[in-house]
């Protein structure tokens, strides 16, 4: 694998906001064009490798800009947010959502009216107050588990050792379509260890692969973002979360978003 890719997070936060159809259009196809030199160095398909827009804190205008150049899957870590943005915006009718973020019991009803994919399942009190809506809905739901690859405490996620239990007690709840695992990489300058977290996870899916449960898919690993997608990709992402290349930068630091965050790494 290619060693010498650095993270970018020397980019964080100062991304230009895209304001027209061209911006995203522009936007989506630099990051589309990164995506493919990545899975180039490291020999991959790069159909194999999927992009998430990720739209967190942007207003309406925002995304449908990002819809009109294209974007019909848009990931959010709040449902809050998420279920707002979803009703404001019922007249785009091929547009659906993927909840990327830690989800509370009691959102649980929320969530399953609307999401097509929740990105980051890690107890579960959550799977069974998700299978419990859905089967009311009559829905199905996409999910990644979450693993904690970084050992931060302030990131939500399984501990790697976790997993497996987990996985064999998902089988109870058939709404629930296991499709793979996910991971937020520790935020960091220092790529080896940002590609660190991208090994464990792929490492850990292979390991779980050997005796995973009937109709428990391991196929997908959802790692990377604007800073470090490129790392994941070479490490076996087959999903990539990019918010920032692609909308512009947020106006809060991400430690709002996860706490303790440590957004003052840059070199
Ligand atoms: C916000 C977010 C991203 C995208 O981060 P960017 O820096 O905007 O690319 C990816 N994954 C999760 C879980 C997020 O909350």
């Amino acid at each position: 694998m290619p060693e010498a890719t650095q993270t970018r997070h020397e980019h964080h936060g100062r991304y230009p906001q895209a304001a027209s159809v061209e911006d995203f259009r522009r936007n989506l196809a630099r990051v589309r064009a990164r995506m493919d030199a990545a899975c180039r160095r490291a020999g991959r398909d790069p159909a194999g490798v999927r992009l998430l827009p990720v739209s967190k804190t942007k207003p309406e205008q925002s995304l449908r800009l990002a819809h009109a150049a294209g974007c019909d899957l848009l990931g959010e870590n709040k449902v809050q947010e998420a279920a707002a943005k979803w009703q404001a915006m019922q007249d785009l009718g091929d547009l659906r959502w993927s909840l990327i973020g830690h989800l509370q019991t009691n959102k649980a009803k929320l969530a399953a009216r609307f999401a097509s994919e929740f990105q980051a399942l890690d107890s579960l009190r959550v799977a069974e107050a998700l299978e419990r809506r859905l089967q009311i809905e009559g829905r199905g739901l996409d999910v990644y588990v979450q693993v904690n690859t970084s050992g931060e405490a302030s990131k939500y996620g399984l501990a790697p050792e976790q997993v497996a239990a987990h996985l064999h007690a998902l089988k109870a709840y058939p709404a629930l379509r296991v499709r793979g695992l996910m991971t937020l990489a520790v935020f960091s300058a220092q790529a080896q260890r940002v590609r660190q977290c991208f090994i464990q996870l792929r490492e850990l899916r292979d390991r779980l692969r050997q005796d995973a449960p009937a109709g428990v898919g391991l196929e997908e690993l959802s790692m990377g973002m604007s800073g470090d997608f490129e790392i994941a990709i070479e490490e076996g992402a087959t999903v990539v979360r990019v918010g920032q290349a692609i909308f512009g930068a947020r106006p809060l630091p991400d430690s709002h978003y996860w706490p303790h965050a440590d957004t003052q790494a840059t070199s």
